[in-house]
């Protein structure tokens, strides 16, 4: 029996210290021009502190720390086994505050606090960890030359890196670019979500406290439209990695070419189908695993399971256990531990969902459930998780990511046809299929263009495999040692013999 509870979770976040300065070169700083906004929480509207908003200014002076410290070379020259062993401290650290951390989270971004505290931050740490332990493992390779040559094929850290970061799953994304970058030997500017900024800030001097030398890890709360795209547009940052939409993924490309050819690296949106196929081992299995994967996060995830292909023959049976199963799914207080779905993360983003609520009705969708904000009273900004049925794949909530839990179904007839919807899309981040046969499983895995695909179950993973997406989903991969690709820069030297 775990000792937490709601009080429990109140009385922590009654005292709770909040810091909401940015982070430069070892110090938490105001912005340089003074500017602050307000850190509203999606609980209950109440302000949280104010957070400084960085600008230009503070672009410089994060990026002049960060190329100081890695032309230093007391990070980017450290042995490896040395930045592994500060790595896995960095990673102990976090684990030793979860509960601040997860706390920062689920008063920042409406999740629930279970969450908070055994996905995003135990992953978090997880992150750090994995890529630290593997750092000293890596080796470079040796060309296959002529006699008379020698040819050496290494891999150095790229220099300064930025990283823009989304609001869903906060220290979670960063974490995944953070082990990557930090293990290769980079210095860092974090830039949070203007939405999440709070654990950014905080992690920041646990990384220090662990022995990352200071200007290697800056944090740089603020928006987009300012600290942003300074960074994004910044002619000392070598390369610029990404979480988060399409459209701005897109806008970052522009800032690269615009500047100095900057190396960039997205990681964007999904619509990403989950096809049951008649014979799925289980349909109640499939139904519960469809039920969360449009409302785990309040369907705020990249890789929500968002277009539920089922086959005609068996929908019948399907859609009700996929009620039963949503059911278990109800909006509660984000800070009671039993809680498994919480708030949106604002109300800008319960407006977007509301609206596409509208567009399903508008364009002849079917409403099977949920379709109404609730919990107004509380002061918070919740919805109910949502079925459309009858949905085409045409539609409005079938084509665009609609960041909230609302599932559209969608009915097939062949293999064929499953497929040629799932991929009708431009995205390609993650799919699904349920199926006894394991022909057909691989057939649809080779034939969807997603850069995850799931059998007999939805959203499997861990830091071993890359994650990432086809399309407009985005390039590049995060996880795994393939990430350190988006790190390094290869380099080849020839020694005649
Ligand atoms: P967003 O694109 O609105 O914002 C992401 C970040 O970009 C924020 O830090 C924001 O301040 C910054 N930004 C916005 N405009 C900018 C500009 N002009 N210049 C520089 N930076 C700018 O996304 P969001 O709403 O925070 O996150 C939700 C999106 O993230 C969804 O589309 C989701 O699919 C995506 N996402 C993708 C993955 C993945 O791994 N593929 C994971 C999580 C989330």
């Amino acid at each position: 029996m775990s000792h937490y509870s709601l009080g429990y979770w109140q009385d922590k976040a009654a005292n709770l210290q909040i810091e909401g300065r940015a982070f430069i070169d070892g110090h938490y700083l105001p912005a340089a021009d003074g500017q602050t906004f307000q850190c509203i929480s999606p609980i209950d509207g109440s302000t949280l502190t104010q957070v400084a908003s960085c600008g230009p200014a503070d672009a410089d002076l994060a990026v002049a720390s960060a190329r100081r410290a890695f032309e230093a070379g007391v990070w980017s020259r450290m042995a490896p086994a040395a930045r592994k062993a500060v790595m896995i401290r960095f990673a102990e650290l976090i684990d030793q505050h979860a509960e601040e951390l997860a706390l920062l989270e689920t008063l920042d971004m409406g999740k629930p606090i279970s969450d908070a505290l055994y996905v995003d931050v135990a992953l978090a740490a997880q992150a750090l960890r994995w890529n630290g332990e593997a750092i000293d493992k890596v080796y470079d390779e040796v060309a296959p030359t002529p006699h008379d040559q020698l040819g050496l094929v290494t891999r150095e850290p790229v220099g300064v890196v930025a990283a823009i970061v989304p609001w869903n799953f906060p220290l979670m994304m960063a974490s995944w670019k953070l082990g990557p970058a930090l293990a290769t030997g980079n210095s860092i500017i974090l830039k949070p979500s203007e939405k999440s900024p709070l654990t950014a800030i905080r992690v920041a001097q646990l990384a220090v406290d662990a022995g990352i030398p200071k200007g290697v890890l800056n944090v740089l709360p603020g928006y987009g439209h300012t600290v942003g795209k300074a960074l994004a547009l910044h002619m000392d940052v070598e390369t610029l990695v990404f979480t988060g939409s399409t459209r701005v993924a897109k806008q970052l490309m522009v800032y690269a070419g615009e500047s100095n050819m900057k190396r960039i690296w997205l990681e964007a949106g999904g619509k990403s189908p989950n096809i049951v196929f008649a014979d799925a081992p289980n349909l109640a299995e499939a139904a519960e695993s469809a039920a969360a994967a449009i409302a785990f996060n309040q369907g705020e995830v990249c890789t929500a399971g968002s277009r539920l292909l089922v086959e005609r023959g068996v929908k019948e049976s399907f859609l009700p256990l996929l009620l039963e199963a949503l059911a278990q799914w109800k909006p509660g207080h984000p800070l009671d531990p039993e809680t498994k779905v919480g708030a949106l993360v604002d109300s800008q983003q319960l407006d977007t969902v509301l609206k596409y609520i509208e567009a399903g009705h508008a364009q002849g969708a079917k409403l099977l459930a949920g379709g109404k904000r609730t919990l107004e009273e509380t002061g918070g900004v919740f919805v109910q998780p949502t079925v459309f049925d009858g949905v085409s794949n045409a539609m409005k909530i079938a084509q665009e990511e609609i960041f909230g839990p609302v599932l559209s179904v969608i009915e097939f007839d062949t293999f064929d046809e499953a497929i040629a919807i799932a991929n009708d899309t431009p995205y390609g981040l993650a799919a699904a299929v349920w199926t006894s046969d394991i022909g057909k499983a691989h057939r649809a895995a080779k034939a969807l263009r997603a850069g995850s695909v799931w059998v007999n179950q939805y959203d499997g993973g861990d830091m071993t495999a890359p994650f990432g997406g086809f399309k407009q989903s985005g390039n590049g991969r995060d996880k795994s040692l393939h990430a350190f690709d988006k790190y390094t820069e290869l380099k080849a030297t020839w020694i005649k013999l």
